[in-house]
This record gives structure tokens, sequence and C-alpha cells, in this order.
């Protein structure tokens, strides 16, 4: 048995969230920035990074957060600007649609 591997374990034991807390742009519940990835756009780009210059949004890693989050008004609305189809796709946010593990700058194992 891997103790990589343990089931459960994640922070739904009712404790309050330690440190800054954000909305999922998915969902739009509030979580600690810990349980959510960083999306930034750089004017081209769609990243997943907390260190990435430009206005961030917050979105849990999960399929359902990450579709809602997807659709162009929502990112819109978020990055204040046109986000086109055309830059999902090939951005670390299709990535993450598309199933891959969420790996962010300096930081692996996001869950
Ligand atoms: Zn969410």
């Amino acid at each position: 048995m891997s103790p990589a591997e343990r089931p459960g374990g994640t922070a739904d034991a009712g404790a309050t969230p330690a440190g800054p807390v954000r909305t999922c742009l998915g969902c739009r519940a509030r979580d600690s920035q810990g349980a959510l990835v960083r999306l930034a756009w750089d004017g081209h780009r769609l990243l997943v990074s907390r260190t990435a210059a430009g206005r961030g949004a917050w979105v849990h890693p999960r399929p359902d957060c990450l579709r809602a989050a997807s659709h162009k008004g929502v990112l819109a609305r978020a990055f204040r600007t046109a986000v086109p189809a055309g830059a999902l796709a090939g951005s670390a946010l299709g990535h993450l649609l598309a199933g891959g593990d969420v790996t962010q700058d300096g930081q692996e194992g996001v869950r």
C-alpha cells in the first residue's frame, strides 16, 4: 500500500479554512485559496499559475467547476476582457478540462 494514496483526509471536517478565501469561478462557492487553482489571462493565453501577472481568477480543479468556468462569458467577466474560445483549447484550462493533472508553478500535487 502506498502512503501517498490515503483516501479521504480532505478538509471537510468543518474546520475554518486557513488563509485567504477565494470564490470559485465555476460553482461560486467560497473556499480556501489552497483548494483552488488560479487562472490568469496574460492577454494571449490562459495560464494556471499563482504567480503570473495580471488579473487572476480562482476555480476548483474539478471537472464541473472547470467546465462552468470555461464559459466565455464567465471568463470575460472574470478577466474583464473577451477571451476567445480558441484560447481555451490549447490552454492550461483546456488541459485541466481534458483530465490533465493540475501542476502549478512551484507547486505540485494540488488536490
Ligand atoms: Zn467550484
